[in-house]
């Protein structure tokens, strides 16, 4: 090779390409964002370190429960309303089902500040929440075993969202609309320098305009290189499938979420044969997302055994697969979603602590009205790092 040649391929490798926006983390909120301002025109790079869908951080089981009339708080409200209405328009998009409406069973007892948030949420906004004796809920899904405390708020606009399918399709359109993916490039420093944002993986560096930092548990480590501490913590979590009987089947059985005095699980039907999906929410031993987790275990079964035994006592489980995730816990479990406040060029969405997946949708939105310095669509008062 001569050195005319070799000179030319050493300045390309240095060569910093250029963008509007880099996102580092191409998950879940990181790839809606992606999309939404590819859509808008924006000349956008997604890094990720791996290839998602992936089940490396916080996406992965097929999954995740949707519902609006919000046990966590009436703040989340038109959130979750503003979500649904971007889910459907991605349907349209892409022309396959991403949102299925089983119904969601909120139980526990009447007193439960879940349940109570539950019902006014649903009042106030006119969510068609049915409130459901323990004797009615019992009747009329056989295989629930709610003691006579407990009610029933049952929503049945509510359901799931598929997960694998709404990552790939943000891809393919993002895509579509010019946006650059790169996977398998963690990005190891980021840097301001006069305005403008500086990123290096272990290949390239990347330079933009603006930056938005949607890496999950992984965030709060890129941020503290920007001198922002973040009060969040990474836990380990854990769901499986188990075999069941013919009444779990999702024609006959809605998603779920209890709060107990045992904890609060949640769940899904058996959904095409692949099993009655069931988690719990609250709880996790605190981890480091680089670490290997610690796999699916008997104690972690055990938990869930206790569970079923006590409010679905009768119908048979054999555990089909158990499998670990992380939540990134914020202190009141609420997300963050904000600017640097000494970079304002610097945007992100983390701590989404166990519930975030059903708002991507509208974070993406959210994330994009903030890079082109719009008004936003949804009030994000009730999720800036001031707070805490
Ligand atoms: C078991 C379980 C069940 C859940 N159930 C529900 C539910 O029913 N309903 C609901 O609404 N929510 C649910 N959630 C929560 C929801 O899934 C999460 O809130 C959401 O997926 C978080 O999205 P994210 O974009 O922050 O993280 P992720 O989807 O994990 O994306 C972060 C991405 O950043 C990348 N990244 C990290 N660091 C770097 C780096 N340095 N360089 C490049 N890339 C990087 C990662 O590879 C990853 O792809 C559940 C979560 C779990 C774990």
């Amino acid at each position: 090779m001569d050195a005319f040649v070799m000179l030319v391929i050493s300045i390309a490798e240095v060569k910093i390409m250029t963008y509007d926006c880099i996102i580092i983390g191409a998950g879940t909120m990181g790839m809606s964002a992606g999309y939404q301002l590819a859509k808008k025109g924006q000349n956008v790079l997604m890094l990720d370190s791996y290839h998602p869908p992936h089940v490396h951080g916080s996406h992965h089981g097929e999954t995740r429960i949707i519902r609006y009339a919000y046990g966590e708080g009436e703040a989340y409200v038109p959130f979750a309303l503003r979500a649904k209405k971007l889910w459907r328009d991605l349907e349209q998009e892409l022309g396959q089902d991403i949102l299925v409406e089983t119904g969601v069973l909120n139980s526990g007892p009447y007193s439960s500040p879940f349940i109570q948030n539950v019902l006014k949420s649903g009042s106030k906004y006119a969510l068609g929440v049915e409130e459901l004796s323990a004797d009615q809920v019992n009747k009329r899904w056989a295989g629930l075993t709610l003691p006579d405390d407990f009610i029933g708020a049952f929503e049945k606009e509510a359901g799931y969202l598929l997960t694998d399918s709404i990552l790939n399709g943000y891809k393919k359109l993002a895509g579509s609309y010019g946006a650059k993916f790169a996977g398998g490039q963690r990005v190891q420093k980021v840097q301001i320098k006069q305005g403008n944002v500086h990123v290096k993986t272990q290949e390239k560096m990347y330079e933009a305009k603006k930056l938005i930092i949607t890496a999950g548990a992984w965030g709060s480590e890129l941020l503290a290189q920007l001198g922002l501490q973040l009060p969040i913590t990474v836990i380990r979590k854990t769901f499986a499938w188990l075999d069941a009987d013919v009444i779990f089947q999702e024609s006959m059985f809605p998603c779920f979420s209890f709060d107990t005095d045992i904890g609060t699980y949640y769940g899904f039907p058996d959904i095409n044969g692949a099993g009655l999906k069931i988690g719990r929410h609250d709880t996790g031993a605190p981890i480091h997302p680089d670490h290997k987790r610690e796999p699916f275990q008997n104690d972690d079964a055990e938990e869930l055994q206790h569970f079923l035994s006590r409010y679905m006592g009768k119908g048979s489980f054999r555990l089909r697969e158990g499998k670990t995730c992380m939540y990134s816990m914020t202190p009141d479990e609420d997300f963050i979603v904000d600017h640097h406040p000494d970079y304002p060029e610097v945007m992100f969405a983390l701590g989404f602590s166990g519930h975030g997946f059903k708002f991507a949708s509208a974070v993406g939105e959210t994330l994009s009205e903030m890079v082109l310095e719009k008004e936003l669509t949804v009030d994000m008062t009730p999720f800036r790092l001031s707070r805490f």
